[in-house]
């Protein structure tokens, strides 16, 4: 039995993050217009302003600029919908976000829906869900477009394989189903009404873990050389993937953290930069 793989993430998201500044300096070079990601943040969550945070800051590691929105936790669903609306129409944007979860009174469906499609560039709109499942061009959801990112930057085959994806949000597990049935593989997209979950993972040439329950996919339950794919990320640094025990039975893996976080972001950056260069992410299909 060969050593497990690590799928470094932070690393290949360093690699990605340079090649856009690179392509940056050469498309701007004197940075006077620049790409802009518009953050969008509802409410006082301490977790989401952690994230659009961290993302405000990545814009700028690679030249990019954010306009970040603040908005109270009294906003209604009507003051959003204006407020991604003059986003929308400013020609100095190139990505919205509106940062998930938003305060209970919102009807966020509704309001990521009013993005733009050429503005998605977290992947969240209906029209990116239909194009993707379509096989078109469109922009895709970053976490598991990050995902399929790694597969493909370490040449980890996936036509033909079993995947079996844990959780079926629709940023998620659903679209991660859809981008491995795109590329081939054959898919168990599992969900809290699913029965017989272990004997589904057992089966598993690729498992990934979209649950949000710490450690919730037991080692015990991996098929030997599995690829194991981590999207959770629980308090205490753990994701869904009882990763410690589980690794040993691997051929790839994710580690929490530095793994398919870092991804995340990346891809968030890549697609705002094709934004700004007028195009969406390529079709993700074998045939
Ligand atoms: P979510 O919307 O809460 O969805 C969780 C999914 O897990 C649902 O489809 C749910 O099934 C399923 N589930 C719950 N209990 C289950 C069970 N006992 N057996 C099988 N499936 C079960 O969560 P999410 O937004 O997709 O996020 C999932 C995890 O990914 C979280 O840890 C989150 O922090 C992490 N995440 C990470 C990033 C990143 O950048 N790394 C980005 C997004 C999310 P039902 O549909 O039947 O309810």
């Amino acid at each position: 039995m060969k050593s497990p793989i690590l799928l470094n993430g932070k690393a290949i998201s360093e690699q990605i993050r340079n090649r856009i500044s690179q392509e940056l300096k050469k498309m701007d070079p004197t940075g006077s217009s620049p790409p802009t990601l518009a953050t969008i943040l509802v409410g006082n969550n301490p977790a989401s302003e952690t994230y659009v945070n961290m993302k405000v800051k990545a814009c700028a590691s690679v030249g990019m600029l954010s306009k970040y929105v603040r908005l109270p936790e009294e906003t209604t669903t009507e003051q959003l919908l204006n407020e991604i609306h003059l986003l929308n129409q400013d020609p100095k944007v190139h990505g919205i976000l509106l940062q998930h979860p938003v305060p209970h009174q919102i009807d966020e469906r509704l309001c990521f829906d009013s993005i733009l499609p050429e503005k998605d560039v977290d992947g969240v709109t209906t029209t990116s869900f239909g194009r993707l499942a379509m096989g078109k061009e469109a922009f895709f959801p970053c976490t598991p477009y990050g995902m399929i990112l790694l597969l493909q930057e370490f040449g980890i085959s996936i036509a033909g394989k079993h995947a079996v994806v844990v959780g079926r949000s629709p940023i998620l597990g659903k679209p991660m189903a859809i981008m491995l049935t795109n590329l081939d593989a054959t898919v168990t997209l599992c969900h809290s009404k699913t029965q017989n979950l272990p004997e589904l993972i057992a089966q598993a040439d690729i498992v990934v873990g979209a649950v949000g329950k710490p450690e919730f996919i037991k080692a015990s339950w991996i098929k030997e050389g599995a690829v194991l794919l981590d999207a959770g990320y629980n308090a205490g640094n753990v994701g869904d993937i009882e990763i410690s025990i589980a690794k040993e039975k691997a051929s790839y893996f994710t580690p929490v953290p530095g793994g398919v976080g870092p991804m995340t972001i990346a891809v968030l950056l890549l697609q705002t930069l094709y934004s700004y260069q007028s195009k969406f992410s390529p079709v993700l299909t074998s045939h």
